[in-house]
């Protein structure tokens, strides 16, 4: 059984499907990738997951829980997470606090909601953090505003941040937007060692550079279905892949 697995899953925005019969697997331990262009409903899924946007049809199970009827803040207590375009740093508290805040509180984005992570400590939540900076290389920015910093090191802040909690599985939307390819490169790096920590991750986005070089397994969404699926060679190979939206190279 994977750890996530959606069957049958759809969407629907007053009569427009935005995912439509979405079947799709999370192992524990992999990186697992969705693409496509604009428009073609990876937010929508991130969305549906986590539990942002209602399911129309289908089923999500993660750890062999059914989540239908599961706040998104229970789903962050169970270990499901995610990122979102926009960075939403806290600018008036420094790295370190910015990364305390999400691992004690799984649903960080909101700090109107009082759910701490249970059985964890305060010594417990600072090695956490300690953990992802050091990963992410950004340790000896611990006491920097996130202001002060690039925005490729904030990027990596907002990733950093939702890894900080140790979640099973995370989401990432979009983390390599408006990075460099130096620095989406050394992004995909940071991500394949959280996978040695008993982690699982989700992305999308629309570095396709990186999506083939760092994922395990990828699917390919077109209009809301998923049109092709598996290893970055096999998907890099796949003649409607290559004509919908990898080009000729
Ligand atoms: P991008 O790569 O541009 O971020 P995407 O693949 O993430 O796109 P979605 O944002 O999931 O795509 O959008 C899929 C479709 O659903 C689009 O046609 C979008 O306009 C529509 N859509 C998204 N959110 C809503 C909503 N809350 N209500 C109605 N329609 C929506």
């Amino acid at each position: 059984m994977a750890l996530l697995e959606a069957r049958g899953l759809s969407v629907n925005y007053g009569g427009l499907y935005a995912n439509k019969d979405i079947d799709l697997d999370c192992h524990t331990g992999k990186l697992v990738g969705l693409i496509g262009p604009n428009g073609a409903g990876k937010t929508t899924f991130i969305d549906a997951i986590t539990g942002f946007t209602p399911v129309s049809e289908g089923k999500v199970t993660f750890d062999g829980v059914d989540l239908a009827g599961v706040s998104p803040d229970q789903r962050a207590l169970m270990g499901l997470t995610r990122t979102f375009q926009s960075l939403e740093l806290f600018e008036d508290l420094s790295v370190r606090d910015n990364l305390m805040a999400a691992a004690e509180r799984p649903k960080w984005h909101s700090f109107l909601t009082d759910i701490v992570m249970p059985g964890r400590n305060e010594r417990q939540f600072k090695e956490q953090v300690d953990w992802a900076l050091e990963i992410m290389g950004l340790q000896d920015r611990a006491d920097t505003l996130p202001s002060d910093l690039s925005h490729g090191q904030r990027k990596l802040i907002s990733v950093a941040r939702a890894l900080a909690a140790k979640p099973k599985l995370v989401l990432l939307d979009e983390p390599a937007a408006g990075l460099d390819t130096s620095e989406s490169q050394l992004l995909g790096q940071h991500l394949r060692e959280f996978l040695e920590h008993d982690m699982s991750l989700f992305l999308i986005d629309h570095d396709m550079g990186l999506v083939l070089n760092v994922c395990d397994y990828i699917y390919v969404l077109d209009f809301g279905k998923i049109i092709a699926h598996g290893t970055p060679a096999e998907v890099r190979a796949d003649p409607a892949v290559i004509s919908a939206y990898l080009g000729e190279s």
